[in-house]
């Protein structure tokens, strides 16, 4: 009988299984029946823009994160596809930082040449998984939206693909249910120009903060603080941009800091990070893990050591992205295809991971854990036939990046770096990032 695999989630992640899958049968293996279950209208993931916050058309929570004139936040030859790069998809050479926009056609056009969207149902949200131990398989319940109908269907694999920045995580501070403004999570950050003219507070000291922050500060905000909880982000901020210590508590307007310090705020953006969240997962399935590049219980990063039928993909944060998905997802493919063989015994499964994340604390700083996630990328690539690229070439793009941000945290994003898949460096883009106001795709490609 043909197994059948059930693929939670086409995003960035779940569309590297799908891919995974046909490249296979294009190449003439015979291949698994593939459902995949996407619980939004479309594909892509945290790039399918949603102008939602809350609950959705259906009343479910709306997964995306995503807001108006997001750029990359890292240079894109860093998470290129190697079997498809943007000069293929888009004919020639771009600049290095697009727009929401771009991306979501770049991951589109793989996967429209693959052909695979039959594959997947989409307004479909995944209730429950259960693991059946007499039969050796999984009950899958899933909730079709549209039609508002609820059945199950059974898999011998499930791949979960459901993303980990979407559930925020949102700290309460004293005084802010009194608090004489607006207070919202990063995840229902939408457009920045609702924040035109205001004072903002955003808490917290990572990417959100830092491109929230940003975002405000180039759709005019009046001034921007940012507060952190252990270190400072310490870039060389513009003259309207303060960095202050943690929140301790807020009142009417004004929110007081660590050091005794207090500001006047109009807004607070709290950029507090996600949660792995999984609630349609019975607790001896359920991933608990850190958000952290040697994710808790699974072996080569991908499966589940407690049940290892059960794969996850892309629940490590996050230097690498497109390319590291597509190495995990063509690993799981060739596990189920019989390909490669995962020891059998739990003891050596877990001992991968506890490898892992000695390793990840073996030493601190952004260039080490770079690195760390690029022989991660390249043990996987080994081992499969996904298209070897320079990933010493991808983490040199990073180091760059870094370097560029510390010179000027509004300007990096004028920088080029060169592919890594095709070789070429990539044009300047036509308008400063600060300058460029709108993110469409046709400004972004116009020469
Ligand atoms: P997601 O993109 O989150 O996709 C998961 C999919 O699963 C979604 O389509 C969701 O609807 C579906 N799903 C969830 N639950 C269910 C269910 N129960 N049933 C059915 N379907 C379900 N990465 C970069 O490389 N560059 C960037 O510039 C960048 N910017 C980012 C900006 C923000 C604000 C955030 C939050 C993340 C950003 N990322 C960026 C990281 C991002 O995580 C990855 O780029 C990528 O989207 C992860 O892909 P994924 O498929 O693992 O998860
Ligand atoms: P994150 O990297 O997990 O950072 C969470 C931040 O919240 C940390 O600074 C953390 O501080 C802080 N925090 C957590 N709990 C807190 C509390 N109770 N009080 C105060 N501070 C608290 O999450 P993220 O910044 O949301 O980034 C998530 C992902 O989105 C990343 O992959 C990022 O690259 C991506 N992203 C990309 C863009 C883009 O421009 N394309 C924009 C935004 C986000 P500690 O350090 O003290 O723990
Ligand atoms: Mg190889």
């Amino acid at each position: 009988m043909t197994q059948r695999v059930a693929v939670i989630g086409a995003g960035p992640s779940g569309l590297a299984q799908l891919r995974a899958f046909q490249s296979a049968a294009r190449k003439g293996a015979s291949i698994p029946e593939v459902v995949c279950f996407e619980k939004q209208a479309n594909w892509g993931g945290l790039w399918n823009y949603t102008w939602r916050t809350g609950t959705d058309e259906h009343g479910e929570p709306v997964h995306g994160s995503m807001y108006r004139y997001l750029w990359t936040n890292g240079p894109k030859e860093g998470l290129e596809f190697a079997d498809y790069s943007f000069e293929e998809h888009f004919g020639r050479q771009i600049a290095s930082y697009p727009p929401r926009a771009v991306m979501f056609d770049y991951i589109e056009g793989r996967v429209k040449k693959a052909g695979v969207r039959d594959w997947i149902r989409f307004s479909t949200t995944v209730r429950w998984v259960e693991f059946n131990e007499e039969s050796d398989d999984f009950t899958v319940t899933v909730h079709d939206l549209e039609a508002d109908h609820v059945y199950k269907e059974r898999f011998d694999h499930v791949i979960i693909a459901s993303g980990h920045f979407s559930s925020p995580n949102v700290p309460e501070y004293p005084g802010f249910s009194q608090f004489y403004g607006r207070i919202v999570h990063a995840h229902d950050f939408r457009d920045a120009r609702e924040f035109e003219g205001q004072d903002v507070l955003v808490v917290g000291s990572s990417y959100s903060a830092e491109d929230v922050g940003s975002q405000c500060w180039k759709y005019g905000a009046k001034s921007v603080t940012s507060c952190y909880r252990s270190a400072p982000m310490g870039f060389n901020w513009p003259d309207n941009w303060e960095e202050k210590p943690a929140l301790v508590r807020v009142d009417g307007k004004t929110a007081y800091f660590r050091d005794g310090t207090s500001k006047h705020v109009d807004s607070i953006i709290l950029c507090t990070g996600y949660r792995h969240h999984f609630p349609f997962l019975p607790d001896d399935l359920r991933l608990r893990t850190a958000n952290r590049l040697a994710t808790a219980d699974l072996y080569k990063g991908v499966a589940y050591v407690h049940n290892p039928q059960l794969f996850y993909l892309g629940m490590q944060d996050q230097w690498f992205t497109f390319n590291m998905f597509d190495a995990q997802a063509w690993y799981v493919r060739d596990v189920i295809l019989g390909r490669i063989t995962m020891p059998s015994d739990k003891q050596a499964l877990m001992a991968d991971v506890a490898e892992r994340e000695a390793r990840e604390e073996a030493e601190d700083g952004t260039k080490y854990a770079i690195l760390y996630q690029g022989d991660y990328v390249k043990e996987l690539i080994a081992e499969t036939d996904y298209p070897s690229f320079d990933v010493d070439g991808a983490c040199e793009a990073f180091f760059e990046w870094k370097h560029h941000k510390a010179e000027d945290i509004m300007a990096f994003r004028n920088h080029s770096y060169r592919s890594v898949m095709t070789g070429t460096i990539a044009p300047p883009h036509h308008t400063p990032w600060k300058d460029a106001l709108d993110d469409s795709m046709e400004a972004y490609l116009r020469n």
